[in-house]
């Protein structure tokens, strides 16, 4: 897939809400770290900050690799590579973690690796753990030394802690001590292991490799860059061990019923995924259709946002009957380029990112579909830009309802009070962003898009979806801790 439909990765994407990590791993390959390193390419959406794999090979034992920056600057190095033999590896790419953003230091970045006494075990964790501080404190208290500022390790000194004999039933034993999200993937000297959360809030998925091997990747995406075929995911509440060229499952937690985070509909995965046996990019498309159906608006032009608002606009211009046209071009080459902007090009803003196609704007009334408003610096932004070239109207279109709470379950977001839907109507709002009108797709309307035909059901909703509702499906014991605020009961 072309970075262009890549959620951001630049500085001056602050506006949007990132993913904190990608997993993926291999059992049953000749060098599987190279496996793993193109699985982690593909998922380079879900985290650019850092990458790391762990690799065992039975005359050489585990071994690792950890570097800041792009999988493809890092990791497709032979001399690199040839450190990391072996025919099991897993990785993890990530953007920060809830210890440490903005100083990230190379011992936060994962996979973690303990050594017990019946073998080393490595793992990677995509979500974030709700109750690490508190954990964390006993750990502590009861002599753990911790290495990184990252809440993930906490599973590694809880397995360490178990009285269990092998590792998937230490690991069980630590994960029953866990609240939050987590897809999970862990490796042994001869196992591939994959675990949800009872909730199943962030993805993982099982894919066969030609030959007998196996692989766990947080998105099917990463499962083709390597020709595996989707086997299926790995359910809520579900281990899965790989040895052999077996699959078992286990069901180390009570029953629950799933909540799978259905921002990864909106915006986090990549378009060419499949989740929960659906298409991504046509997820994306119908939530353009039930926008265009819920919020209609006579205009002359329907422009996405580029590139995660794309899919939604096609919809919406589908469902409207109104022209299509990318009236905003993305510049591809960003990079890391203005890593370190000065002040003049920092000035600069999102143009430094995206331009107007004048002569499409110029004069007509615009429909632009963004995939979220944030903090809505951006939205304002390009607003300007559009008028600058001679919009005579523009009209708002968002195809997620307003994000007026945090996320706690592994996704990076602004605190509450930076939320522009926390402290605004709608209305006052479309008044901040000075546009013609703003419309967000609403919940039940997000709902029937994603394959929900009646809609959220409001008494058990069949996702998460608190960073809208502020109906929290695990209660964020560390943040309520510090001062957050739940929202009161209705
Ligand atoms: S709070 Fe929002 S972003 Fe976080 S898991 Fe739930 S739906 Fe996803």
């Amino acid at each position: 897939m072309a970075d262009a439909l890549m959620p951001p990765a630049h500085p001056f994407d602050d506006d949007k809400l990132r993913e904190e990590c990608g997993v993926f791993g291999v059992v049953g390959v000749t060098d599987a770290a190279n496996f793993v390193a193109l699985g982690l390419h593909a998922l380079q959406h879900r985290g650019q900050e850092a990458g790391g794999i762990v690799s065992h090979h039975p005359d050489h034992g585990f071994n690792s690799a950890r570097r800041f920056g792009y999988v493809r600057d890092n990791f497709t190095k032979q001399s690199l590579m040839e450190t990391l033999p072996g025919s099991l590896a897993i990785g993890h790419v990530r953007y920060s973690t809830s210890g440490s953003k903005g100083q990230t230091a190379i011992r936060d970045v994962q996979p973690f690796f303990g050594e017990f006494s019946m073998g080393g075990a490595a793992i990677a964790h995509n979500g974030n753990i709700t109750n690490a501080d508190a954990l964390k404190r006993e750990l502590i208290e009861r002599g753990s030394i911790f290495q990184s500022s990252s809440d993930s390790e906490c599973i590694i000194h809880l397995m360490a802690r178990s009285l269990q004999r092998r590792v998937p039933e230490r690991m069980q034993d630590a994960l029953r001590r866990v609240e939050g999200a987590f897809s999970i993937v862990a490796m042994t000297r001869t196992k591939l292991i994959g675990v949800r959360d009872p909730l199943g809030v962030r993805p993982l998925v099982l894919g066969k490799i030609a030959d007998g091997g196996y692989a766990l990747s947080s998105e099917t995406c990463a499962l083709d860059i390597i020709g595996a075929e989707l086997v299926r995911e790995v359910e809520p509440g579900e281990m899965v061990v790989i040895e052999d060229g077996e699959v078992t499952s286990h069901r180390p937690f009570a029953q629950a019923k799933s909540r799978f985070c259905v921002f990864e509909h909106v915006y986090f995965s990549r378009p060419d995924s499949i989740l929960g046996g659906r298409s991504v990019y046509e997820t994306r498309r119908q939530i353009g259709v039930e926008l265009a159906r819920e919020a209609p608006v006579e205009a002359d032009l329907v422009c996405p946002v580029p590139d995660s608002g794309t899919p939604a606009a096609i919809g919406f211009a589908h469902e409207s009957g109104i022209p299509f046209g990318m009236g905003i071009i993305r510049n591809q080459y960003m990079g890391r380029t203005f890593i370190e902007p000065t002040e003049q090009i920092r000035n600069m803003g999102v143009r430094l990112k995206l331009n107007v196609n004048r002569a499409l704007i110029k004069g007509k009334r615009v429909i632009l579909v963004d995939d979220s408003v944030v903090r809505g610096t951006t939205s304002r932004k390009i607003r300007e830009m559009i008028l600058d070239a001679g919009a005579a109207e523009v009209h708002f279109r968002i195809a997620s309802p307003p994000t007026a709470w945090p996320c706690f379950y592994g996704v990076d977001t602004p605190q509450r009070e930076k939320l522009l839907a926390a402290t605004m109507s709608e209305e006052e709002m479309r008044d901040h962003l000075s546009v013609d009108s703003l419309k967000f797709i609403s919940l039940d309307g997000l709902y029937r898009a994603v394959g929900e035909a009646k809609g959220r059901k409001n008494s058990s909703p069949q996702y998460c979806d608190a960073c809208f509702s502020g109906e929290y499906p695990v209660t964020p014991a560390d943040m309520i801790e510090k001062g957050f605020e739940m929202k009161a009961a209705e």
